[in-house]
């Protein structure tokens, strides 16, 4: 009796078991991606290695994203066939910062808070992957569309006991001998938004053409060593792409150029930041944390379509430093329903939108109505003619009123990320309720965050794993490290 119900068991247990293995095996054991084609497994040792950091980046970040572009096969990043998640961890805090995670992915080892690829006590420099690729004879690129000397590319090219030694940290860009910095200008290259001589000066002595705009990155010639950047803000960061400028420079444009640049028989290593994902998080913007990671994603398509030339010779690496914002796709206003599609009609960054309230400010020349108008325009707030559910309630308007006024006394407020002004915030927050979008903070949280793995030595990224591993495992996969 016992034994006719262990087999009867056994008879629906086992088939079952051995599909949950075989599903958990085949989703990471390098059997071709449906969407790429793509094996993610090859004899040989990569010598085009691209590392991709979308600062701020979680995994709801990446689901958002590809639901308000409009389905599963939105992203190239998601088609990968390795997938894999990072732990973020710093040595002295368990949510990280971009310092301290940017050195464990450049160089495999933990260190504190603010901490440029130096040790936790700061009395020794980190080697990072991008010294380890140029010591072996590659080219180096590192690529942000935040100032070249934010945080996370400086962690592959400086090394400083904090990250906000600006001025130092962009002169180490100088001294690095890497073959192409592309995207921001330099933050401590810069005195009252303008660029300051010294920096420039120390390039050139070192060698480097500096290039500024489309025509001039077209025209550059490989074999050089180049800095090139496009129209940066007072920090040195390119704009947000929901905010235009289409013809502007985009990270995807320094991603293909810098490839055009640093190919060479010996291979190269190429680290791509989306910087401003991170930023629109701190500001708890949906739409535009989206359009980020969509801008961000471009950048991954061209080094897809490179490896699609050298399929045997390529590793891209797709991951994050940190989540930031404890976004949650689902709120306590909406419960089971999401709209997140709803997030389309936002057409300015909460930046953009903050410069225009503070010019109202300024000039005292916009009502509430008005205010109101633009709301429709912007955010799609009140346009019932686009979607019903856009339609504000007399409480929201309230709370707008209130914004608004608020707005007006102060100026328009602060418009630097996570320091909003009312207006803006509320009308934002407005619509992320309204889409079925959360955020938990205004900082960054330490969860998790997503790897995704492509190319020669990819399935060493399945599984679970520190973020410091990455840069191990790159090492070990490309075979960077010493006496090998
Ligand atoms: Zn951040």
């Amino acid at each position: 009796m016992r034994n006719s119900v262990l087999r009867r068991i056994a008879a629906v247990a086992v088939p079952l078991l051995s599909c949950l293995v075989l599903s958990l095996t085949s989703s990471c054991s390098g059997a071709s991606s449906a969407r790429t084609g793509a094996s993610a497994e090859s004899p040989s040792p990569p010598r085009y290695l691209f590392l991709f950091i979308g600062d701020g980046m979680g995994a709801a970040q990446v689901k958002l994203a590809e639901t308000v572009l409009g389905g599963e096969n939105a992203l190239r990043m998601t088609s990968f066939p390795v997938s894999g998640t990072a732990s973020t961890h710093a040595a002295d805090r368990l949510i990280t910062g971009s310092a301290a995670a940017g050195t464990a992915l450049a160089t495999g080892h933990k260190t504190t808070i603010g901490t440029i690829a130096k040790n936790g006590d700061h009395s020794a420099d980190l080697k990072t992957l991008a010294e380890l690729s140029r010591d072996r004879g590659m080219r180096v690129g590192i690529v942000s569309n935040v100032s070249i000397d934010h945080a996370t590319p400086a962690c592959f090219y400086a090394h400083a006991r904090s990250r906000e030694l600006y001025s130092a940290i962009a002169l180490q860009m100088a001294s690095s001998g890497f073959d192409y910095f592309g995207g921001g200008y330099a933050r401590g290259g810069l005195e009252s938004g303008r660029p300051a001589g010294g920096l420039v000066d120390t390039m050139r002595k070192s060698g480097y053409t500096l290039i500024q705009g489309r025509s001039g990155l077209e025209n550059a010639v490989p074999g050089g060593k180049y800095w090139a950047y496009g129209a940066y803000d007072g920090s040195g960061a390119l704009g947000y792409r929901i905010d235009g400028g289409d013809r502007r420079l985009r990270l995807a444009d320094f991603t293909r150029h810098g490839i055009r640049l640093l190919d060479n028989d010996r291979g190269f290593f190429m680290m791509v930041e989306g910087g401003k994902i991170d930023w629109a998080c701190h500001a708890n913007d949906a739409a535009t944390t989206a359009r980020e990671v969509e801008d961000f994603d471009e950048a991954v398509a061209v080094a897809l379509s490179f490896y699609r030339r050298h399929p045997d010779e390529t590793l891209i690496v797709v991951t994050a430093d940190h989540e930031c914002g404890g976004l949650a796709i689902g709120n306590t206003a909406t419960g089971y329903d999401s709209h997140p599609e709803l997030l389309r009609h936002q057409k300015l960054s909460f930046e953009a939108f903050a410069r225009k309230v503070r010019r109202w400010a300024e000039r005292k020349n916009v009502s509430f109505p008005m205010a109101l108008d633009s709301a429709r325009v912007y955010f799609g707030l009140g346009d019932v003619s686009r979607d019903s559910l856009l339609q504000l309630s007399a409480e929201e308007r309230k709370a707008l009123e209130k914004a608004y006024r608020s707005s007006m006394r102060r100026g328009g407020g602060g418009i630097a990320y996570g320091s909003g002004d009312p207006l803006t915030v509320a009308l934002v927050a407005t619509l992320n309720s309204k889409a079925g979008v959360g955020w938990a903070t205004d900082a960054h949280t330490a969860v998790a965050v997503p790897v995704f793995a492509i190319g020669s030595g990819a399935r060493a990224f399945c599984g679970s794993y520190d973020n410091t591993d990455i840069a191990k495992k790159i090492i070990e996969t490309a075979r960077l490290g010493s006496g090998k």
